[in-house]
């Protein structure tokens, strides 16, 4: 069959959500339009700005740094190596040979040296789940590193955020809900944080890999095995197979103007620097300098 919108070469990939047959460079346009879109709709970023992307070896924030690169924006890479083995030492060499390979840079911490301690550590001595820590954790360094750029972007996609929405409307968090949203803008000398993923899915940006040669790490976390995030990611994804389109215009139904204005709340809790290290917090101390108290001087 014959892509659809050049109508002369080979279709390689069928868009069930759109109807659509397309071939490989259609394709690879249309997850570049797809992005763009959600750039300009949200006012994300312009092309004088410089982006912090963060990456983790998975396909979605390695497609959205090598489409970033693409389009000409300012991108630089950053990964935050857990110490969750064997995965990070994986991730972190596949990233190593996608920074040399699309001369993209890539700064590499590791949160044994910013932070004292690795996540399996931390989750020991706190005796609680790694999960938990996670991703309080990589926002932390997310933004600290993201003080020397305009703007961090993050790799979440149509399906993270369709199945975050997801949990919080099954838990009516309404909270949660008035925050969620693909621009939070800058606070305290932190930068602006973008989701440009939004309208692209995880099919999607896998077929945009395939395409483009990009190598990911695959095998997911070891600590991801039950956890309540991918079950209903999962139904949702079956959903929206019986259903093309489904997660798409749940989403897109959320971020409307008038509709989302319902779920915004009056917040009276406002943010301070915290008094070691300078992010935005409610408290004295943020929650990071709370952890690293407790886990490398308690007991
Ligand atoms: Fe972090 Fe996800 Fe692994 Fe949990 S499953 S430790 S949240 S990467
Ligand atoms: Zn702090």
């Amino acid at each position: 069959m014959r892509c659809k919108l050049c109508k002369k070469n080979e279709a390689e990939i069928f868009l069930k959500s759109y109807g659509l047959r397309l071939c490989r460079e259609d394709f690879i346009s249309f997850v570049k339009r797809r992005v763009i879109r959600a750039v300009e709709k949200f006012r994300m970023f312009s092309s004088e700005e410089k982006i912090l992307v963060a990456v983790s070896g998975g396909k979605d924030s390695l497609a959205l740094l090598h489409i970033l690169k693409d389009l000409g924006f300012s991108v630089c890479g950053y990964f935050l190596d857990l110490g969750i083995e064997p995965m990070s030492l994986s991730a972190r060499n596949m990233i190593e040979r996608f920074s040399k390979r699309f001369d993209v840079p890539v700064i590499m911490d590791f949160l044994s040296d910013v932070f004292g301690a690795s996540l399996p550590e931390i989750s020991r001595k706190m005796n609680r789940p790694a999960c938990s820590y996670c991703g309080t954790l990589k926002r932390y360094f997310f933004n600290q590193r993201g003080r020397e750029f305009d703007v961090v972007a993050t790799g979440h996609t149509l399906n993270d955020e369709a199945a975050s929405l997801f949990a919080n409307n099954l838990r009516w968090d309404v909270s949660y809900m008035s925050r969620q949203y693909p621009v939070l803008p800058a606070e305290l000398n932190f930068a602006k944080k973008v989701k440009p993923l939004i309208y692209v899915s995880e099919k999607e940006t896998a077929a945009y890999c395939f395409f483009k040669g990009i190598e990911y790490y695959e095998e997911g976390c070891p600590y991801a095995k039950g956890a309540s995030s991918i079950f209903l990611k999962r139904k949702l994804m079956e959903i929206d197979e019986k259903r093309p389109g489904s997660m798409y215009r749940y989403l897109k139904g959320f971020l409307d103007k008038k509709r989302r204005e319902g779920f915004m709340m009056e917040t009276d809790s406002i943010l301070q620097p915290c008094q070691r290290c300078g992010y935005p917090t409610t408290a004295g101390l943020c929650s990071v300098c709370r952890m690293k108290d407790r886990v490398l001087f308690d007991g």
